[in-house]
C-alpha cells in the first residue's frame, strides 16, 4: 500500500512529489510525463519568484530535470476514477490500473475546454469520459467523440473499431489519425452546442437557437485532459466547479487533500506550487497520526 498517488503533473503535482519524496513517503505521480500543457504553452512567465521571464518550454524542462533529479518517475496514465475504502484509497486508471494508498492528492488544474449543456445531466446516462471503461457498452451504435488533444488519438481508434458511426470532433489542429481509413468515421468541425435526451443521450445539437442542426447519437465521449474533480471522486464536495478544501488542504472526504487551480482562483503557478507544498505536509501529518493510533 503506497502512502499518496498523487494525480496531475502541474506545478501542483510535482511541488507536492518533491516535498513527499524529500521526506520519504511512498508514491506515484500519475500524469502526463511532457508535464502540464499549461506549462509548456506559457509564452514568458512574469510572476515566479527567482525566474525572470522564462519560457513556459524552460519552466517544464527544469521541472523535468529537478524530477530527474531526485528520481520520481511520472506514470504516464489518465485517472478514470478514486474510491474511498476504509481507510485507504483505490485510484483506477484508463488502461485499467490499480494503485491503492492511504491518501490521495488530487492536483487536477481546471478543464479550459467549457463544458457543453447536458454534459454533466447526461454522465453516466450515455456521457462518459473514458473510453476504455465504457466503450463496450456502445457496440455497433453512434457515437460522437469529441477529444482534446492528439493524445487521445488511440481511444478514438478504439471507439471507431467498436461503434458503428462515429463522428469524430477534435478540438485541436493538426490531427494525426487518419479517420479516412474508417469508412464509419465522420470528422465534424463544428462544436456542438447542447446533448439533448430524456433518460438517456439521443442526439447533439449544433448552431445557434434559430437554426440548429441535431444528429441522432446514443453516447458522448468527451476526452479531456482534465476531469472535473467531482466525476473522478464520489462524495467530494465542491463550491462552484472547485474542490471545497481547508487552509490545510483537506477535502470533506478523510485522507482526501487537493491542491493547485482545482480549488479556486487565481489560477497561477505560484499559488499551485505552494497550495501542492501544503497538501504533501497535511499528507505527512495524516500518515502520523494514522500511524500512531495503528
Ligand atoms: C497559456 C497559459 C499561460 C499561463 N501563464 C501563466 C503565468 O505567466 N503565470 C502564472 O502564474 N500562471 C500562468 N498560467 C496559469 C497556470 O498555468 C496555472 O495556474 C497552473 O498551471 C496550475 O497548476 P496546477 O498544477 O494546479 O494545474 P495544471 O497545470 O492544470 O495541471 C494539472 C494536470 O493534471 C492533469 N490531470 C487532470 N486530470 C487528470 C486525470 N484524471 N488523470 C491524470 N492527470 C490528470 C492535467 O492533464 C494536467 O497536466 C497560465 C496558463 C495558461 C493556459
Amino acid at each position: 500500500m503506497l502512502d499518496c498517488v498523487i494525480i496531475g503533473t502541474g506545478a501542483a503535482g510535482i511541488s507536492a512529489a518533491l516535498t513527499l519524496k524529500a521526506n520519504g513517503k511512498s508514491f506515484v505521480l500519475i500524469g502526463n510525463p511532457e508535464l502540464s500543457l499549461k506549462i509548456s504553452r506559457a509564452e514568458k512567465i512574469p510572476n515566479y519568484p527567482g525566474l525572470s521571464l522564462v519560457t513556459g518550454g524552460e519552466f517544464a524542462a527544469a521541472l523535468k530535470r529537478q524530477l530527474k533529479d531526485v528520481e520520481i518517475e511520472i506514470t504516464d496514465e489518465r485517472v478514470t476514477g478514486v474510491y474511498a475504502l476504509k481507510g485507504s484509497f483505490s485510484t483506477l486508471t484508463e488502461s485499467g490500473k490499480t494503485f491503492d494508498s492511504r491518501t490521495v492528492i488530487l492536483a487536477v488544474g481546471v478543464e479550459s475546454v467549457r463544458k457543453i449543456e447536458g454534459e454533466s445531466e447526461f454522465l453516466g446516462r450515455g456521457v462518459s469520459y473514458c473510453a476504455t471503461c465504457d466503450g463496450f457498452l456502445y457496440k455497433g451504435k453512434t457515437l460522437a467523440v469529441i477529444a482534446t488533444s492528439e493524445r487521445f488519438e488511440g481511444e478514438v481508434e478504439y471507439l471507431a473499431k467498436l461503434a458503428k458511426k462515429v463522428y469524430f470532433i477534435p478540438l485541436y489542429k493538426n490531427v494525426g489519425f487518419a479517420f479516412q481509413a474508417f469508412e464509419n468515421v465522420e470528422k465534424l468541425m463544428r462544436v456542438p452546442t447542447e446533448i439533448k435526451g430524456e433518460l438517456k443521450v439521443s442526439g447533439l445539437v449544433f448552431g445557434d437557437q434559430k437554426e440548429p442542426r441535431e444528429i441522432p447519437v446514443d453516447g458522448v465521449f468527451f476526452l479531456k485532459e482534465s476531469l472535473p474533480p467531482s466525476a473522478l471522486v464520489g462524495g467530494l464536495e465542491t463550491e462552484n466547479g472547485h474542490v471545497a478544501v481547508s487552509r490545510n488542504a483537506e477535502t470533506n472526504l478523510r485522507g482526501l487533500f487537493a491542491a493547485g487551480d482545482c480549488t479556486g482562483r487565481p489560477y497561477q503557478y505560484v499559488k499551485a506550487a505552494g497550495e501542492g507544498n501544503v497538501a504533501a505536509h497535511s499528507v505527512i501529518e495524516y500518515l502520523r497520526l494514522a500511524g500512531k493510533n495503528e
